[in-house]
């Protein structure tokens, strides 16, 4: 290994070497220490690369916004059909090879260009994704930040579409950019270095404990995915504290339970009759894993609402957010109308979520986090300590070219106009 790999990843050394994931590669690779090392560099955080501990980082450091973008590779659907892959990156530039035709059918190709954090090209493990968007989050989670993690993309299935290539009209079926296989191996390995953070003699006399929760939003309407999709209601304390009434949070000591309780909510999203990537594709999952400071016996008597539960004060949590379909909120002329309404709440969600990002970043006194459900619920996590992280998924192929440009531009529209933002736009 290089010596800048060598650095990089000496960085995160913290976390030890990790599990892997079902599906992906070999953890560490060289993908993933060059995107980590370009990283580090664009955000001004080379100088760190020296081993972290739990209480030896500068929250400060860290930025608040991170934009990154993701690219899956062509499936086996794409590649027999032989479309090509209109999206190349150059470390974190990437270009969109757009096909278009002239009105006389000649075609040509309209190029465009975007700039992020981190741009993850196809061969990027999950592993290495993990390790450039969360592990750095990791322990300032102990030092009383909010973080939050959104992947942003299409997840259109089965919809036909059709290109006009040369003059040859092509029907292509596209599917997912990634969200979701992006997002789910990401709880379980930070609640992996969250316990082996708690384990440490600071964390464990201080009664600090991890709590999973995992719920919904459909529709507008909150669904606890870990208690039969119980509905939920949302109110705020005297203080504006969000709570979430019924919510059940599960105390983890290890990562076998958090993987059983993903597992048991993955399964809890899929019961509508329309089945499992049409329902889950309208609505946001949100999984949160909380450090709390565990009550001594008197205080638990007390059982506050809020941020002050019976499990104890909150000291700061990481939220996965795996997004709506994003398409899914140009349904709103579709002829059916509970997917009108559902495909305006999905709209006016992703709308709002653009402000409270925005606002956010340029420290703005008043978030607008009233502007959907989705923004209400996370509240929390937009005041204090708070860090973001987004995702966008992109998926490479012809057929989806639209949806890739619409996801890049919301991306870009986020972070340009953000103060951490790139204002060359
Ligand atoms: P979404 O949640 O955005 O609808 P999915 O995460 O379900 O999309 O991904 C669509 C399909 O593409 C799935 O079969 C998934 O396994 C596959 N996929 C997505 N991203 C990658 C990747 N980076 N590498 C390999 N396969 C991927
Ligand atoms: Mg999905």
């Amino acid at each position: 290994m290089q010596q800048s790999n060598a650095a990089a990843t000496a960085f995160y050394d913290h976390a030890g070497g990790g599990g892997s994931f079902n599906n992906a590669g070999p953890a560490g690779g060289d993908a993933g220490d060059a995107v980590m090392a370009r990283w580090l560099q664009s955000a001004g955080l080379q100088h760190l690369a020296s081993p972290l501990t739990s209480t030896g980082i500068d929250q400060r450091l860290l930025p608040n916004l991170l934009m990154q973008v993701r690219k899956r590779p062509l499936n086996k659907k794409e590649i027999s059909r032989k479309e090509d892959d209109i999206v190349t990156v150059d470390e974190n530039a990437l270009m969109v090879h757009e096909p278009k035709l002239k009105v006389d059918l000649t075609a040509y190709v309209e190029k465009h260009e975007f700039c992020f954090d981190a741009v993850l090209d196809e061969h990027v493990t999950n592993d290495e994704v993990y390790r450039v968007t969360v592990e750095p989050i990791i322990p300032i989670i102990f030092q009383r930040t909010k973080a939050t993690c959104f992947a942003y993309g299409q997840t259109v299935h089965g919809s036909v579409v059709l290109l006009l290539i040369s003059s040859s009209r092509n029907m292509f079926f596209i599917s997912g950019s990634g969200k979701t296989f992006t997002m789910q191996p990401l709880p379980l390995r930070a609640a992996q270095d969250l316990i082996r953070f708690l384990h440490q003699p600071v964390y464990h006399s201080q009664r600090f404990k991890l709590w999973l929760s995992y719920f919904e939003i459909y529709g507008g309407k909150l669904f606890d995915l870990l208690s039969d999709r119980k509905k939920l209601c949302m109110r705020e304390d005297g203080r504006q504290q969000v709570c979430i009434v019924g919510l059940q949070e599960f105390e983890v000591l290890d990562v076998q339970v958090v993987k059983e309780y993903i597992e048991r909510g993955n399964a809890a999203r899929s019961t509508g009759s329309t089945g499992a990537n049409e329902e889950s594709s309208r609505s946001h999952a949100i999984l949160q894993l909380a450090i709390k400071k565990h009550p001594e016996i008197k205080e638990s008597k007390r059982n506050n609402d809020g941020n002050e539960s019976k499990s104890g004060k909150v000291v700061g949590k990481i939220s996965f957010i795996d997004l709506a379909g994003s398409e899914r909120g140009a349904d709103t002329t579709d002829n059916d109308r509970q997917t009108r309404i559902e495909g305006a709440e999905i709209n006016k969600s992703l709308l709002a979520l653009k402000e409270c990002i925005r606002a956010l970043d340029n420290d703005q006194i008043h978030i607008p986090f009233r502007g959907s459900k989705l923004t209400e619920v996370l509240r929390d996590s937009f005041v204090g300590n708070s860090r973001t992280v987004m995702i966008s998924c992109i998926s490479p192929n012809a057929g989806s070219c639209e949806h890739t440009l619409n996801t890049l531009r919301y991306a870009d529209r986020v972070k340009s106009l953000s103060k951490s933002g790139n204002p060359k736009k």
